[in-house]
């Protein structure tokens, strides 16, 4: 009996130094969406970065948050546009969604209709309504912007803050500038109550400060507080409890 004893602690033994010595890799990638073809190539750069996510992000889009000096082309995933510094859109890219802007406040310029992505004025829409009801008082100063529009921002003289063409996402549609009245689209916005109650609350339709104070280093362009991206709640709501970026949500979560 005792005999029986010791070799079942034995063979217990064994199995958790197997276990011990296996390698996390394999563990690991069973738990996320991946091509069993590529096992290789994830299991290379995981080895390098210890970050399965990234791993596989990495092998299944090879330019995947590569800093470069010259342009890739924005992605989509998850529904949702990744379009920054290096990611750029196409000079004919024009959203199918997009309508006139109605039912919140925003500035009408002559000559100029407001456009906008379907779904994100819906979620704006709501924004806006329980806004109102706190007394705060948000107007859209832009939402889309053409490419050929945002190529003469570009080219005017002072334009600190104007995204170079094709790496705007104000040309995906989904992408507003909320400011008050009076403040405008200046620093000064930072400090008024309506950008606070944006910080607070925007996520909670579906919309993230998209270059946050402190992450310029990460998103590639300076502290905006009147800019605001819509993601769908879901996606909004991690980036806001975790303080990530866009570029940091790619970064750690898996992109399908
Ligand atoms: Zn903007």
């Amino acid at each position: 009996m005792k005999k029986l004893i010791y070799i079942l602690l034995l063979v217990l033994l064994l199995n958790s130094c197997n276990k011990i010595t296996l390698n996390p890799f394999n563990e690991l990638i069973k738990d996320y969406p991946h091509n069993p073809d590529k096992l290789y190539e994830y299991e290379n750069i995981y080895n390098e970065s210890s970050n399965i996510i990234y791993a596989i992000n990495k092998v299944n889009y090879p330019l995947f948050l590569t800093p470069k000096s010259y342009k890739f082309l924005a992605f989509r995933s998850n529904n949702i546009f990744f379009v920054n510094t290096n990611f750029s859109l196409n000079k004919t890219f024009i959203p199918q969604s997009l309508i006139e802007i109605n039912n919140v406040d925003y500035i009408k310029r002559t000559n100029q209709t407001m456009l906008i992505d379907k779904e994100t004025l819906s979620a704006y829409t709501k924004l806006f309504n329980a806004s109102l009801l706190d007394n705060i008082q948000l107007t859209v100063f832009s939402a889309y912007r053409s490419y050929e529009y945002q190529e003469s921002l570009y080219n005017k003289e002072d334009n600190t803050f104007v995204a170079a063409p094709g790496t705007s996402e104000h040309q995906t549609g989904t992408a507003l500038d909320i400011s008050n009245i009076n403040t405008g689209l200046t620093i000064h916005f930072d400090k008024t109550k309506e950008s606070l109650w944006l910080q607070n609350n925007a996520y909670k339709y579906g919309f993230i400060q998209r270059y946050p104070k402190g992450k310029e280093h990460i998103t590639g362009y300076p502290y905006e507080s009147w800019h605001y991206r819509y993601v769908g709640v879901k996606i909004a709501k991690i980036i806001f409890e975790q303080n990530l970026t866009l570029e940091e949500y790619f970064y750690q979560y898996i992109i399908i």
